[in-house]
């Protein structure tokens, strides 16, 4: 950030009286402009055994598959930023139900809301973010292809769930490893430790 937003004076980087941490301030508004992470939120649709998938026609990660999400609106919910990401991006309608995946991605400052829902009907086609819109049955998902890891990981848990015959909310944090998209550090809250690892 250059410019205050309030007065468009140049905005200096520094510690305010009483705060901890760095901050953009205005030199001669005296405004403190804040920065937090973003929300990101998103939908696991489901029809029968299948789950609604998109291939981005965008960068980051273009040609990938992705479950349809992105970053929540001012003014609306969660739940209502979902349904509308899985509109436009896989022109699809959607029942949203339970909060399932909740991640933090602290090197990126966001954090995700994944959402297990009901595809109302087998219409989907491509919005203009997406390339291709495909159901999927577990052992034809494109692992290899998949364009986030908070896709990969919400979509291992869903199938791990789901052969267990019951759904619980999971939350953890997935931190990328020296800049490299394809690898990423994984802790599962509440997993003891037993889900913290390295991955490819
Ligand atoms: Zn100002």
């Amino acid at each position: 950030m250059k410019y205050c937003s309030d007065c468009g004076s140049q905005v200096e980087l520094l510690v305010p009286d009483g705060d901890d941490r760095p901050r953009h301030v205005c030199g001669a508004c005296g405004t403190i402009h804040y920065q937090n992470p973003k929300v990101v939120v998103g939908c696991i649709p489901v029809w029968e055994d299948r789950i609604l998938l998109c291939c981005r026609a965008i960068e980051p990660r273009c040609g990938l598959w992705t479950l349809p999400a992105g970053f929540m609106e001012t003014g609306e919910t969660s739940q209502q930023g979902a349904a509308r990401e899985t509109l436009e991006e896989a022109e699809a309608r959607v029942e949203v139900g339970d909060l399932y995946s909740l991640f933090n991605l602290p090197h990126i400052d966001q954090i995700y809301l994944m959402f297990r829902s009901r595809l109302l009907n087998l219409e989907f086609a491509p919005g203009p973010e997406s390339l291709d819109v495909r159901l999927f049955k577990e052992q034809e998902i494109p692992w290899d292809e998949l364009a986030f890891p908070v896709v990969r990981e919400t979509l291992r848990l869903y199938f791990r769930d789901r052969a267990d015959g019951g759904f619980a909310l999971h939350s953890g944090d997935i931190v990328r490893l020296d800049g490299n998209i394809g690898r990423y550090r994984l802790n599962m809250h509440g997993s003891g430790g037993k889900e913290a690892e390295e991955r490819l």
